[in-house]
């Protein structure tokens, strides 16, 4: 690109086409990293040993945007197979248009889970591109109503000593953190006992001025859920995620109206149309800018819940959720999540800091401000 500041009137970047438009997209690459966890880790429903992250970098115009998400080596294969080409040539400036072209290619393979998984990817790279060839910080693009970006503490897994769950809730208090969140339903909610007497203790460890959240992730039946809620309720918990599965709208509604505590669930939703059906079941709607449909899908999945009152919570994939959680007025804050802020650092630089309860994203950076570390190759696995 030529020197200078951002573009004004009609100058376009470098390589780009009549006023108003961009360069063409030239190439779009995706690469693999597996992070293992220290120690296997498991929440109520799943165990797992390490993190794969699937990155994806598209170049126009001179300038490289990095996007990733957090899923499997398959996702790799989606961008090459069936993305890329729906994009490239494509104007750069033309991100909507990009990710409809994009979602259209895939309609045979079914357009949610891991194919929005690799589209969300694509449209967090192709947002860090336009940025960088606008020569502006991501969060000049879009928007920014917030300079600084509220975080929970997450983690609590149910493998934790409860010396652990305490070093962890010290970790949280270390960065500011006053609300956070442990997982619960240990082993498809068949350890209950347990699992009332671990809130009890996050209780005790984080101090009565902290919110106390909690996760089920879909591991109760109703019933279950009812009556662990109530025992939440009185030890004050704020925060019950995905009492019963998020596919159980039913389920959600009737603990809804009977618990104190907040209801949230989300973090699975890929598009509109899912947003659509929890909505009026949760009263805090989780996103997840890595599985929603990058920060195009963010964006849109913030503004429908704005129009029924309610908040958004970013899910995980902290560094990412940054630039667009500033962007949106009805934000509640952002999941601080153990695993991701460890590798985070070790995938890319430029990850923004965590201080007073909060992230401070660089205001000055070009794009998110995040590129491929130089250590990143030690995971990469595809
Ligand atoms: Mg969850």
């Amino acid at each position: 690109m030529s020197g200078g500041g951002p573009p004004s009137g009609g100058g376009a970047p470098s390589g780009g086409g009549p006023s108003g438009t961009g360069p063409a997209v030239r190439r779009v690459s995706t690469a693999v990293y597996r992070f293992p966890a220290p120690e296997p880790e498991a929440d109520g429903t799943l165990r797992w040993d390490a993190t794969t992250a699937v990155t994806v970098r598209i170049e126009a115009g001179g300038e490289v945007g990095l996007g990733w998400t957090y899923s499997t080596g398959a996702t790799a294969a989606v961008v090459r197979d069936h993305l890329a080409g729906a994009i490239e040539d494509r104007d750069a400036f033309d991100i909507a248009g990009g990710w409809s072209a994009m979602h259209r290619a895939c309609r045979n393979l079914g357009t949610r889970g891991l194919v929005m998984q690799a589209l969300s990817a694509v449209d967090i790279a192709w947002w860090d591109l336009k940025a960088r060839l606008l020569r502006v910080p991501l969060g000049a693009l879009l928007g920014r109503c917030r300079r600084t970006v509220p975080i929970y503490g997450s983690g609590g897994f149910t493998t934790l000593s409860d010396a652990q769950l305490a070093e962890q809730v010290e970790w949280w208090q270390s960065v500011g953190c006053t609300a956070m969140k442990i997982k619960i339903a240990e082993s498809w909610g068949s350890r209950v006992d347990r699992d009332v007497t671990r809130a009890h203790q996050l209780r005790q460890a984080a101090g009565p001025g902290t919110q106390l959240m909690v996760d089920a992730n879909g591991g109760y039946h109703v019933g279950q859920a009812r009556r662990v809620g109530a025992a939440l309720d009185e030890l004050g918990v704020t925060w019950f995620e995905e009492p019963v599965s998020s596919d159980d709208t039913a389920g959600l509604a009737n603990l809804r109206g009977i618990l104190r505590c907040d209801i949230a669930a989300g973090e699975y939703a890929a598009d509109l149309y899912e947003i659509r059906a929890l909505l009026p079941v949760v009263d805090c709607l989780q996103l997840d800018v890595t599985r929603c449909g990058g920060y195009t899908g963010w964006l849109r999945g913030a503004a429908l819940a704005a129009a029924q009152n309610l908040d958004v919570s970013g899910h995980c994939a902290p560094a990412l959720h940054a630039p667009v959680a500033a962007a949106v007025p009805n934000l509640r804050h952002i999941e601080w999540f153990v695993d991701h802020v460890r590798l985070e650092p070790l995938l890319v630089d430029g990850v923004p800091d965590a201080a007073d309860g909060a992230l401070h994203p660089d205001l000055d950076a070009r794009g998110h401000g995040m590129t491929i570390s130089r250590q990143a190759e030690r995971w990469c696995v595809g």
